[in-house]
């Protein structure tokens, strides 16, 4: 349970900012399910229904008010955008948070954490909020709208660009542009800070406006700037640039989950004591550690760790004896040897995913050039209906009305288009992912990486592990709610009978028969790899 009591604040207006936005009901359930999820206390429910564009909302002052007086630590809710759309409120919030009247906030859909990077990141998303309200309640701009509509930034160009003045377009910077380049490249293999990207570019003459080093902010701008791979911001959408892209998509997506990750710091591995969260101690209480240190009478130090229970339950007496860590070690690695793979299987298996995929993308090609044919024939109707705008042959009110059900029929038809193609595929991507793991084991055995044979260990066992008479044991094998849980477990049996066999055949055709390999959550038990082939 956190320490914070929560109020929970659901607004929704009747004014055209909000047309998008989810129902009352609908941000009330996801934030209930937030607060279960993370165990958090609720000290009241508070419902608004008045836009946030201008300050003087009642219960928003109220619930400011009651946090301000002790009533309540913290928010939870939906967006950000639901608390403020105005600098007036979005800054007192900043400012409480500042000052510590307010403690935190949690959002169902934005990360948030009560840091300076967690504060920044939510005075950008209060600021994006109120530009989209600012132009919203402006006439259309309708040169500006339409340079959007061609292509074009309407802005100062981002790092590794320039404003070519001559055209009015946005062109490849030829000095800072392989630089920006490198530093998707570098951030993306995830062992490189925001500081190292720092001091890669200083070294490159590359500097801020103030000349002094590019700061995080800056950097973390540039990394998460769509810009970059041909699509850019206004009005809150995205829209295709005409720019030369810098980066493709995948690199840009993978610099994203490495930020995601880095926020997300505080990793489990980094406590020192490397198993406290994954075992259970068979009384119903966690198993926690304990190291204790001794300076030995020539100076030196020595420290040991042991595993115990926690002792938190006030109806169980536990009998369960403490166990060193030196004694714990070599049974958690034996438990995950026994799902370990050769070398030549994993080969073998990753062999096997490419074949059937190959095999299902042909089938669904047809369909998926169908939806494509659809949706450039939208597109198009699209464009005719902005330059009957534009000719003023039709007024605003139908030019929005048609755009609207034209983009919602091409968005429909998109999804339809994604859908396919990820279910066609759905479980290479984590069969993939699955295979890196096993193949993963035994260098984490050989070297031993604890935090990584934990990480394993609990995506395979989920909570079921135990720590009895001093023993790492596995209570109710294979129901662990691991989405690969049956891979893994028919993965150990095939690992038995094979060494039962005296590991005399080739490993990879003992694994054919019984071992179909697509996990059964993707609805895939009626065609197995090895029915297809
Ligand atoms: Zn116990």
């Amino acid at each position: 349970m956190s320490k914070y009591r929560y109020f929970i604040y659901a607004r929704k207006s009747t004014d055209t900012e909000d047309k998008q936005v989810l129902s009352i009901e609908s941000q009330l359930s996801e934030d209930h399910a937030l607060a279960k999820r993370e165990d958090l206390s609720i000290a009241g429910v508070f419902i608004e229904k008045r836009s946030a564009k201008r300050p003087g909302r009642p219960v928003f002052n109220d619930i400011m008010r009651r946090i301000a007086a002790g009533e309540a630590d913290g928010i939870i809710s939906w967006m950000p955008d639901r608390l403020s759309r105005n600098s007036i409120d979005s800054g007192q919030i900043l400012y409480d948070l500042d000052e510590n009247t307010l403690k935190d906030l949690k959002f169902p859909r934005f990360w948030f954490e009560n840091t300076p990077q967690g504060k920044y990141m939510l005075s950008l998303e209060f600021s994006q909020s109120k530009h989209f309200v600012d132009n919203l309640s402006e006439t259309t701009k309708r040169g500006m709208r339409t340079k959007v509509e061609r292509g074009e930034f309407p802005g100062l160009a981002p790092f590794g660009y320039i404003n070519d003045i001559r055209t009015k377009t946005i062109i490849l910077d030829k000095r800072h542009a392989p630089l920006a380049r490198q530093i998707f490249e570098r951030y993306s293999h995830g062992d490189q800070t925001i500081k190292d990207i720092s001091a890669f570019l200083l070294a490159h003459g590359a500097v801020g406006r103030n000349g002094k080093p590019m700061n995080w902010e800056k950097i973390i701008g540039i990394l998460r700037n769509p810009f970059y791979y041909g699509q850019f911001v206004y009005w809150g959408e995205l829209h295709d640039g005409r720019h030369e892209p810098l980066i493709s998509k995948s690199l840009w997506d993978k610099v994203q989950k490495v930020i995601e990750q880095r926020s997300h710091k505080m990793s489990p591995e980094s406590s020192p004591a490397v198993f406290c969260g994954l075992l259970k101690c068979p009384c119903g209480m966690s198993i926690t550690a304990t190291t204790k240190t001794r300076t030995q009478i020539n100076g030196n130090f020595h420290s040991w760790t042991y595993y115990h229970c926690s002792h938190k339950s006030k109806v169980v007496r536990c009998v369960e004896r403490p166990v060193r860590e030196f004694l714990l070690l070599p049974q958690i690695s034996a438990l995950l040897a026994e799902f370990s793979l050769p070398t030549e299987a994993v080969s073998w298996l990753s062999d096997k995913i490419t074949s059937v995929e190959n095999t299902e993308i042909g089938k669904n090609s047809s369909v998926s050039e169908n939806l494509r044919g659809q949706i450039s024939e939208l597109a198009k109707r699209q464009s005719v209906l902005l330059d009957s705008f534009l000719d003023q042959d039709i007024d605003r009110a139908i030019f929005v009305a048609k755009k609207n059900e034209i983009m919602s029929e091409k968005r429909n038809l998109e999804e339809s288009l994604e859908n396919l193609e990820r279910d066609q595929n759905c479980w290479v991507e984590p069969m993939r992912n699955w295979l890196t793991r096993v193949d993963s084991i035994c260098s984490a055995i050989k070297n031993c990486d604890y935090g990584e044979q934990k990480r394993l260990l609990l995506e395979i066992f989920g909570s079921n592990l135990f720590l009895k008479n001093k023993n790492v044991v596995a209570e109710s094998d294979g129901k662990s709610n691991s989405p690969l849980n049956h891979i893994w477990f028919s993965l150990r049996e095939t690992n038995k009978k094979y060494r039962q066999n005296g590991g005399q055949k080739n490993f990879c055709q003992f694994l054919e028969p019984p071992f179909g390999f697509e996990p059964k959550t993707y609805g895939l038990q009626n065609r197995r790899s090895n029915q297809l082939s």
